[in-house]
């Protein structure tokens, strides 16, 4: 292994530049070279490399987002696309590749590995958590704690006030920020694109809650397949009970920040198990966590399978946000 690929691609996540940081690092002192592509999988199509030497990875392990930027890339769904890929790779020496994203991204990358035998690492970087296989992913715990920074400001109000208020939080299909954030943030009712919530049954906590004393009430919801699923609960809410409910978005603030010390070592420990895993011949598997430890999950798994967040975590809040 003389010359490897990294690259960012999907959705941007915090820690997705530690875990370059440590691709870099790793494979420099093993004296191999890397490149990185600049943009995700359009960055290899369209040939936008740039060497990656040590100083090249110095001061990035705080930033949040990505040095490499990252897109989607629809060329690349298609066969023909992964073959100019595969052709640009075999131009540019490349032995092994890293690829830091989503499940999406993996996809792409075992078809790339499938049909063009090119031995790809993946290591999982997205603030949804939703890639089966992998307990953790880099990004989520920062996206987390980002989201609770606002839930706890919004709760200062909403006491002040007196007011109902309903804050979405990111995820699209993935409940995992919801889930958590929600036990984390004292919230009266999660909605979680796996959970039970309904309009129903949240009136009928609020009501009830209202009736011991409670004065104000913070439910979460994850933003579902497009954001302002949040409106949507208000007005249900207005029309079904009468309780007025103040909403509000938390949006693409979660996606940004400086990662936290999780994430950094995580990044940090998924980056350089990468670069082992291609020195030792491994392909076709993204580096996961089961509890503390690094684990090698195949792409066949990672990418068929749905994860589903936690649904004690939602029944415990719930039960505690009495
Ligand atoms: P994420 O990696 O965050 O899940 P996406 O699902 O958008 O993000 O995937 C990122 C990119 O990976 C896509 O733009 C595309 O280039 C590539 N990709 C995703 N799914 C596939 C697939 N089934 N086949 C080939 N490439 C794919």
């Amino acid at each position: 292994m003389k010359k490897i690929l990294v690259f960012t691609s999907g959705g941007d996540a915090p820690g997705m530049n530690a875990a370059i940081r440590a691709v870099v690092r790793m494979a420099c002192l093993q004296n191999i070279q890397v490149v990185g592509a600049i943009g995700g999988y359009a960055g290899i199509l369209n040939q936008k490399f740039q060497a990656l030497n040590l100083r090249d990875a110095a001061n990035i392990i705080q930033r949040g987002g990505t040095i490499l930027k990252t897109g989607r890339c629809l060329e690349f769904l298609k066969p023909e696309g992964r073959q100019k890929a595969a052709l640009v790779l075999q131009q540019e020496n490349i032995d092994g590749i890293v690829c830091i994203g989503g499940d999406g991204s993996f996809r792409g990358a075992q078809l790339l590995a499938a049909e063009h035998g090119y031995k790809i690492i993946g290591v999982p970087g997205t603030i949804d958590n939703d890639i089966f296989g992998s307990e953790d992913s880099i990004g989520f715990d920062t996206a987390v704690n980002t989201a609770l920074e606002a839930i706890d400001r919004i709760r200062d109000t909403a006491a002040s006030h007196d007011r109902l208020f309903i804050v979405e939080v990111m995820g699209r299909n993935s409940g995992f920020i919801a889930s958590h954030v929600g036990l984390a943030g004292g919230a009266e009712d999660i909605f979680t694109p796996d959970g039970h919530s309904t309009v129903d049954k949240a009136i009928q906590r609020i009501q009830e809650a209202s009736k011991k004393g409670k004065t104000s009430s913070i439910l979460i919801t994850a933003e579902g397949q497009k954001p302002g699923r949040a409106y949507d609960l208000a007005d249900s809410i207005r029309k079904k009970s009468g309780l007025d409910a103040k909403v509000c978005i938390l949006g693409h603030q979660q996606r940004g920040g400086s990662p936290t010390a999780h994430d950094r070592i995580l990044a940090s420990r998924m980056g350089a198990s990468a670069v082992h895993a291609l020195l030792q011949g491994k392909s076709n598997i993204m580096i996961g966590t089961r509890g503390n430890e690094l684990i090698e999950v195949p792409f066949d798994i990672a990418t068929q399978t749905h994860k589903k967040s936690p649904l004690s975590y939602v029944d415990l809040a719930l039960q505690l946000a009495t």
